[in-house]
């Protein structure tokens, strides 16, 4: 495993984190039997900074996150979140993240954080987000309840703009620089680099789509994305390469990004993901992605408010 400094403060970050999402069976049941023996894996790949939420089946992740990590808490970087509890179930209050978030360090039988997030910000009012919830984790940093404050969400262009607003410790996007996408480039990273702020990618396999399995029955992307995908996974195939692996490995590659959230669901998926820091793509295997990505990178979603689209945070910047 590499690490590498989560923005100014030297606690070094593995530059793959266990994204838990997969904890809540957001992507398919999985036996709460295997927490342990799936958490355990990730520590003993070196992994040593772990994603969750409460939206993530509703508390489940937390809990079942928490239950695994006990023994080991200690030596792991643990982040939640705060705002989204559920598919349409947002509240960004004060008074709603801080009373809620004593529920997630009851799931998670902990009395602090390391990060604090603001879950999904593309949800909300973004003077609320600015005005009212970031200084609620400010309140909840000052009393030691949480280490560090972060921002979440789909747009890069509204989380560098909310940045540029009100400084936060880290900011974490999902889908927009992974083999189907490089966007998050455009506004979020020079911000990120300029502001001091820790970079967190999330979603290598763009939730999913590049897993070869099952897609997901909510997952948003468009048909055109979903073929690209598969026509990534079949080159993978044919040249005998992890499809999983090459996914998290171009993550990797990137210069200012922390860490790179992954969501494995078994053993198997923790040693695929851990096995892109010792990869090296066949050559010719990058330049037949290009290929079938061509003129299809970057093709996004509807996601959140309609004052909050990417659009309006883009104007005039060019690539
Ligand atoms: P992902 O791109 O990591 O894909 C996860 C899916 O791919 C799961 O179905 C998993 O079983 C499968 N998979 C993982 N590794 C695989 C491998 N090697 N081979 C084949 N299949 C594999 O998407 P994600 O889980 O959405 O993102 C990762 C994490 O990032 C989340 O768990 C969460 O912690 C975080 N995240 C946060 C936000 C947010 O805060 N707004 C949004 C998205 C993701």
């Amino acid at each position: 495993m590499i690490y590498k400094k989560f923005g100014h403060t030297g606690d070094p970050l593995s530059v793959i984190g266990f994204g838990a999402s997969p904890l809540g069976n957001v992507f398919g049941s999985i036996s709460s039997e295997f927490d342990r023996g799936l958490v355990a894996a990730a520590i003993e790949s070196g992994i040593n900074f772990f994603d969750v939420s409460p939206y993530y089946g509703l508390g489940l992740a937390e809990e079942r996150l928490g239950a695994a990590l006990q023994p080991d808490r200690d030596q792991c970087f643990l982040a939640t979140k705060c705002g989204r509890y559920g598919v349409d179930d947002f509240d960004f209050s004060a008074a709603g993240v801080t009373r809620r978030f004593e529920d997630s360090l009851r799931r998670l039988r902990t009395d602090h954080v390391d990060l604090l997030q603001i879950h999904d910000i593309e949800f909300g009012d973004l003077n609320q987000v600015v005005g009212e919830t970031l200084p609620a984790l400010t309140v909840l940093k000052e009393q030691g309840k949480t280490r560090f404050i972060g921002i979440t969400g789909y747009w890069p262009g509204l989380l560098a703009e909310t940045l540029e607003r009100h400084p936060t410790d880290s900011v974490l996007n999902y889908c927009h620089w992974n083999l189907l996408a490089d966007d998050m480039d455009i506004r979020l990273t020079p911000t990120c680099e300029r502001l001091g702020a820790a970079l967190i990618n999330a979603s290598p396999l763009h939730m999913g789509l590049l897993s070869g399995g099952p897609i997901a029955e909510w997952h948003p992307a468009p048909a055109i994305v979903r073929e690209k995908a598969s026509e990534i996974v079949k080159l993978c195939v044919r040249n005998d390469v992890d499809h999983g692996t090459l996914a998290v490995w171009k993550c990797l590659q990137h210069p200012r990004v922390t860490s790179t959230l992954v969501g494995m669901a078994n053993v198997e998926q923790v040693k695929s993901a851990c096995a892109a820091v010792a990869l090296q793509p066949p050559t010719g295997l990058l330049s037949e992605v290009e290929v079938i990505m061509h003129g299809a990178l970057n093709i996004w979603w509807p996601q959140g408010r309609a004052e909050n689209q990417e659009c309006s945070f883009n104007e005039g910047i060019g690539r």
